[in-house]
């Protein structure tokens, strides 16, 4: 128990087996290698990532990635080039692409990690178990989706919802960013601590990082940032809502400070 408490202190949201791994023990060839320093300082403006200085890739699907997404200058242009992306070995495993949902001139941005089943199926974000739970948090602060716009790192479902690899990460960094740029939110809320670490460049555990209002910088705009615990983590620890519950009303707060008001408070 004081090892699992110790995990979910690091940040560890999430059982991908049955029963533990002991990686230490494994032929090195079967550990997944980490992900390149490059891919997670991603908090610099499209223009200045330079293929060069990324560490290289099984192709240059993530050059391409780059020069697609810089050249879409609305949500619409960036949609119809995800879905047209031929780099993503995902995309072509994925039923459909994950593009988004709600409001894009809400002014408020959630950002997810990855589409499971349901979302893969419906081509929406946050349609599952976790979302409905999403929804249900929303209100509690007066807003829906009517109100937020909602996305995840990965647009394409990872098959039977293994962790992407960094690769794979990578060659969806160049859209997400560009999706933030183009959407340009008030606000940022980053769910769990993987949007965290791909969207910010940390690797703390969200919970150290949830509750902080933070800074993402991209162009000439600096956006306030709220990490905070996923959904899918509450549905597997309730007891931890009540964290998430406060990082709600931090959010209702600065919604107010920012004249973005919620539906309780207008
Ligand atoms: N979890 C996510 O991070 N995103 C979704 O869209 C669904 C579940």
């Amino acid at each position: 128990m004081a090892a699992l408490n110790w995990l979910i202190e690091a940040g560890a949201d999430e059982a991908v087996t049955e029963a533990p791994i002991d990686r230490f023990t494994l032929p090195s060839a079967s550990v997944a290698p980490s992900a390149p320093r490059s891919v997670a300082r991603t908090n610099l403006p499209l223009s200045q990532i330079k293929p060069a200085t990324l560490a290289p890739l099984a192709s240059d699907g993530f050059g391409s990635a780059m020069e697609i997404a810089a050249r879409c200058f609305s949500l619409s242009d960036l949609r119809a080039a995800m879905e047209s992306f031929e780099g993503s070995q995902l995309k072509k495993l994925a039923t459909n692409t994950v593009f988004a949902d709600g409001n894009p001139n809400g002014g408020i941005m959630l950002i997810g990690e990855a589409p499971g089943y349901d979302e893969d199926k419906a081509g929406l974000p946050f349609v599952g178990r976790a979302g409905k739970l999403l929804d249900k948090m929303l209100a509690a602060i007066g807003l829906d989706r009517t109100r937020v716009y909602i996305i995840n790192v990965m647009a394409w479902r990872p098959p039977d919802n293994r962790n992407p690899d960094p690769s794979e990460v990578a060659l969806c960094i160049p859209f997400l960013r560009r999706h933030i740029e183009l959407a340009a939110p008030k606000i940022l809320v980053m769910l769990g601590a993987v949007s965290a670490r791909h969207v910010l460049g940390l690797n703390d555990g969200i919970m150290k990082l949830r509750g902080r209002w933070l800074e993402y910088r991209i162009g000439t705009a600096t956006i306030p940032v709220l990490p905070t615990l996923h959904p899918a983590y509450l549905l597997r620890q309730p007891a931890h809502k009540k964290l998430a519950w406060r990082d709600l009303q931090a959010l209702a707060d600065r919604l107010d400070t920012l004249g973005l008001p919620t539906a309780a408070g207008n």
